[in-house]
This record gives C-alpha cells, structure tokens and sequence, in this order.
C-alpha cells in the first residue's frame, strides 16, 4: 500500500559518487532497514550504515552525518527549513495510492460544508489533487493552503505546524485532512479553531477530532492550574536542530527569575521522564517538540509545559488567549 522510492535513492547515489551512505527511518519504517540496506548497498553500490536511533521527523535530522558516511539518505519526512539545500542529503518520501480514494471522499462530502481546505500528513500529499478534483465533482470548493518555511508541501500539516490550514483559513467553513490518527488534525484543529474531518484514505473511515481537542485542552488546563504554585522550573532545550528553541527558553528563564522564582536551563537530546528524574523542580517547560507536553505529560511526575502555556502560568498570557505552541522558522 505505500510506496518508497528506492530507484530514486540509488540513482541518486551512483550519479553523485558516494562511496558510503547513512540511512535515517523513521520508527514505523525501521522493520524495512535491512532490506533497504541490501537494495541501496546492491543498486547503488554503497556501503550502507543504519542509523539506530529514534528518529520522529525531518525536525530530527542526523546532521552529524559526515562523521560516518559520505551522504544521508533520510526516509518518511519532507525537508524542513533550509534542509533540501545540503546537498549530501536525500530524502525519501513514503506515498500511500488506495484505490477507493474518489469513493471514500464522495461519503465524506455528505457530511462536510460547502468551503473545505485540504490538509494531509506527507504520506497522503499525493492524494491532494485527486481529492480535490473529487471533492469538486461532489459540488464543493476546495482551498489549499501553503505553509511556511517548515512544510515542504502545499496543504501539510506537522504536528507541530498548522500555517497551511492557517494560510486558507479565513476562506473555509472546515478543513478534511487525509491520513491516520489524532497527532496531525489535532495542530490544525488547535490552530484555525475550525472543525476538522478526518478521512483514513486506507480504510475510509471519517471522524471528528473535536471531541479530541476538547479532552486536550481540559488536561492542559489542568497542567496549567497545577504549575501556577511552582517555585522552581526546569526550562528543556533540545539538541535537535528542528527543535531548538534556545532563545524562546533564554527568555522564559528570564521571566521566571525576574519573578523571584528558579529556573534552571537542561539541554538534551531525547526528552523523558527517565532522564527528568534527577532534578528536583515544580515544574517542566519544554522547548522541544510541543507534544511532549501535550501528549506525554501523564508519563511525567511534575507538570510538563509549553512554550505558551509557561506564558499562561507566569502571567503573560490570558488562559482565554491559549494558544497552540507552533515551531514556526528559525529567522
Ligand atoms: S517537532 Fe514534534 S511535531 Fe514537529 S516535526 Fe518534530 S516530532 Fe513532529
């Protein structure tokens, strides 16, 4: 059902030269690695290493590449900022093509107001135009948006960057957005405030996120609530480079003090509540990935927030004024 290019890779590979390659999958794609070790090293003939750790998007790029092999071969994620400008780095998108696809979209339609934008996660980015084209057929109009510097295709959505849904929001009465689970719609439904239908391209199946988003937001509130008592913060920068947010965390850490209170700066690679267990704080910011703290908090002892909502508990923000805590480009 989904499709990777590895002609393309290995093309790639011979036309530039490399001798060595290091392959970065995402861990849905990990059970692949050998046998696309043995295509890519047989095609292209390269020697191929695998990259073993977690890998959770383009945000997570191994730029440390050059130390182990000529070039990186970077799967299941589209660039994000400047990436596609190195060179030495391809990326290999996964692309999804079900079959019944005009079909699913036409039970969808019954149920969705007159102006939609179009939104997917990258695996279903090539479904857009057929979509559209069936959406169209069903007697709606269709608007897709396009995102900032982070999303590489017109209509994407991260889930940590809704600015596609946000660029065409004005224009729509609700979005449809095309893949599997609550992690993408829900950056969207948070972003535009608009509703959200989501259709599993595979199975055909549609629901609503916006019961989703209401039991998220209640937890945040209730994470908000209990850090308002804190005296101590812990402020996580992470050393992902899609990730860094060193700047916005200088700027809480000063805020916090100059309110008599601690904060203390941790930098880290791969946030979680193991590596957490040694500092003894009230409360974590997280400046890395925003789902950190809004789908993992319950697996930390101490609340666990975002950017925007440490904003909400020093006062610099109106809990009425939440706000989704997007990565937006680095300027
Ligand atoms: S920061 Fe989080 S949501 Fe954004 S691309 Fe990375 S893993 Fe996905």
């Amino acid at each position: 059902m989904f499709d990777l290019d590895l002609d393309s890779a290995a093309s790639w590979i011979k036309k530039r030269g490399y001798r060595s390659v290091a392959v970065q999958l995402p861990e849905g794609l990990k059970m692949d690695a050998l046998g696309i070790s043995d295509f890519l090293s047989r095609s292209g003939e390269v020697a191929v290493t695998v990259l073993g750790d977690p890998c959770y998007g383009a945000c997570d790029l191994f730029s440390d590449y050059r130390r182990h092999a000529d070039a990186l071969v970077h799967f299941g994620h589209s660039p994000i900022d400047s990436q596609e400008s190195d060179e030495d780095i391809f990326f290999v998108e996964v692309r999804a093509e079900p079959e019944d696809i005009e079909k699913h979209v036409a039970v969808a339609s019954r149920d969705l107001p007159h102006r939609i934008g179009l939104l997917a996660t990258v695996q279903y980015v090539g479904l857009i135009p057929k979509v559209k084209k069936a959406l169209e057929t069903n007697g709606k109009k269709v608007f897709i948006g396009t995102g900032d510097s982070r999303i590489f295709h017109p209509g994407q959505v991260l889930g940590c960057n809704f600015s596609a849904a946000e660029s065409v929001n004005g224009e729509v009465d609700a979005f449809l957005y095309l893949g599997e689970g609550d992690f993408h719609p829900l950056a969207a439904a948070f972003g535009t405030e608009k509703d959200i239908a989501v259709l599993n391209p595979l199975t055909g199946e549609i629901r609503c996120v916006k019961d989703a988003r209401d039991r998220m937001l209640r937890k945040r509130f209730a994470a908000i609530e209990s850090a308002k008592g804190a005296e101590s913060f812990l402020v996580i920068v992470c050393t992902k480079a899609g990730q860094d947010r060193s700047a916005q965390a200088d700027a809480l850490i000063g805020e916090i003090r100059v309110r008599g209170k601690k904060a203390y700066k941790l930098l880290m690679n791969e946030v979680g509540p193991d590596a957490l267990l040694p500092y003894d704080v009230d409360a974590y910011i997280s400046t890395a990935c925003p789902r950190i703290a809004m789908d993992d908090s319950a697996r930390y002892p101490k609340p666990m927030l975002t950017v925007t909502e440490a904003e909400i508990v020093l006062g610099l923000r109106d809990w009425e004024k939440y706000e989704f805590d997007s990565i937006t480009p680095v300027r």
